[in-house]
């Protein structure tokens, strides 16, 4: 399988694959990981928001 959350494949992305974590609120990281909220919204996290709850990741949207 092809590496997609490094290397050239990142500059196809929007902001070439970096913002800011809405649950960490760290800016200009790469957004590469996918969370799901419990209203079944797809957010995009960081590398360090892999383990974050669900709580967490609710709090965020709100
Ligand atoms: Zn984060």
């Amino acid at each position: 399988m092809a590496k997609t959350k490094r290397g050239r494949v990142l500059w196809n992305l929007p902001s070439r694959g970096r913002g800011t974590c809405p649950v960490c609120n760290r800016t200009r990281i790469k957004l590469l990981y996918t969370h799901t909220t419990s209203e079944g919204k797809a957010l995009k996290v960081c590398k360090r928001c892999i383990p974050a709850s669900q709580e967490r990741v609710d709090a965020a949207v709100k």
